[in-house]
């Protein structure tokens, strides 16, 4: 293990562009639960009649929006969650000048909240709400001011219209821009990092056939389909790999 972080210590502190892709994994160290995990499929249809899929559907939040609202709020937003040793260490990195981009599929915001600057968040951020009617932007705190009432629909000051999250929902594709710009720096990047993801999750996993680059590693405690292009592999927790690589870094 310890030979495997001093190499991955190596190829960042020689790399010239390095990216950093993370899943739902860089995520539950911060004590966030993946509702793909199976608790989180077992809680989804034992306590709100259906799988997350569906939950999480543009369907559903069509059709039934006081149901999502309720599933949404008591389970994909962590008020309080802290940004882990891995979102830290990335930030560093970055400020370093050691890391080109944050590539994330979670939307809780922690990468920024630790001082990341070039984040991507392909599936949005809980940290922003807006108005479906008018397009007026909010924070998060705004629909969780009726925290007591978690089935009450959010609506907009101004027109009244729904205030829905800007995160990506079943049915929703992703944001052009942002899915162009992560295709962009995993085509420039020399190092690409995927951390914390079984890589099932697609169209966001699909984002790896851009990588043109020499050096893949990939940090997950269990197999993932990419391993075997990997040129390096780490079972182990994300944050405690990232803590040690920034301590060698930064006796190097
Ligand atoms: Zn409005």
């Amino acid at each position: 293990m310890e030979d495997k972080i001093k190499i991955l210590s190596g190829l960042i502190s020689g790399s010239k562009s390095t990216v950093f892709f993370g899943g739902a994994g860089v995520s539950t160290e911060s004590g966030i639960p993946d509702f793909r995990s199976e608790s989180g499929l077992y809680k989804a249809q034992k306590v709100y009649g259906h799988p997350p899929e569906y939950l999480l559907s543009h369907t559903l939040f069509e059709r039934e929006p006081d149901l999502f609202f309720r599933y949404y709020k008591e389970n994909l937003i962590a008020a309080d969650a802290a940004p882990n040793a891995a979102h830290i260490a990335l930030a560093r990195l970055e400020d370093r000048g050691l890391l080109a981009a944050v590539l994330t599929q979670n939307i809780d915001g922690l990468h920024t909240a630790a001082g990341g600057k070039n984040v991507l968040e392909l599936h949005g951020s809980n940290h922003r709400q807006y108005c479906v009617d008018c397009g007026e932007r909010y924070g998060l705190g705004y629909i969780l001011a009726d925290a007591n009432c978690k089935g009450i629909i959010p609506k907009c000051k101004k027109c009244g219209g729904t205030v829905r999250p800007d995160v990506v929902l079943y049915e929703e594709g992703l944001d052009g821009a942002v899915v162009e710009s992560a295709a962009r720096a995993i085509s420039r990047a020399e190092l690409l990092i995927v951390g914390g993801t079984s890589l099932a999750v697609y169209p966001a996993a699909g984002l790896l056939r851009y990588f043109n680059g020499e050096n893949l590693v990939i940090i997950n405690k269990s197999e993932t389909p990419g391993d075997r292009m990997a040129r390096l592999v780490i079972n182990d927790s994300i944050g405690f790999v990232l803590g040690q690589v920034m301590d060698i870094l930064q006796n190097m």
